[in-house]
């Protein structure tokens, strides 16, 4: 195959991952896991089957935030999103970089094969995604940190 089309073949592959971390009003979102365990020690559970986000799905949230007990996935907003350097998430990066690894073993999820983290960061993100929560107010000074989108000043 001449190598434009293998280019413009890897801008659509590109354009179709999908942020596991993404907000509930975005189009195409789906839940895929549930945040267990504490407010202090979040564990995701993941679901064995996505759902799409409706109104009454949020609805089972309250009186919390949808992004406080679910993860969810939605198409990846790209240069849109403070966390893309333009050719991959940063985000995921810094988890990889600063956050430990969770003690089990590779989570059984349905969004990997279009997950964003997935594609760039491979198992070291997914080792790492249980301890994510997308909307989080008791976040430990590690998490903060992998939070802060590049462009922020931590003074
Ligand atoms: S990083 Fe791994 S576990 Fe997390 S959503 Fe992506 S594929 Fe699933």
């Amino acid at each position: 195959m001449p190598s434009e089309e293998h280019a413009a073949e890897d801008r659509n592959k590109d354009q179709d991952l999908y942020c596991p971390s993404a907000q509930p009003d975005m189009s195409g979102a789906v839940v895929f896991g549930v945040v267990a365990g504490t407010a202090h020690e979040p564990h995701v559970r993941y679901l064995d089957q996505m759902v799409p986000v409706t109104p009454e799905v949020t609805d089972l949230a309250q009186p919390v935030e949808p992004a406080e007990v679910f993860r969810i996935g939605a198409p990846c907003a790209g240069s849109s999103c403070r966390h893309f350097d333009g050719a991959r998430c940063s985000l995921a990066q810094r988890i990889t970089r600063i956050l430990p690894p969770d003690a089990g073993g590779l989570p059984a999820c349905r969004l990997r094969p279009r997950c964003r983290w997935w594609q760039e960061q491979g198992e070291d993100a997914c080792h790492r995604c249980p301890l994510i929560v997308t909307l989080q107010h008791h976040a430990s000074p590690d998490v903060v940190e992998v939070a802060r989108p590049p462009d922020e000043s931590p003074f």
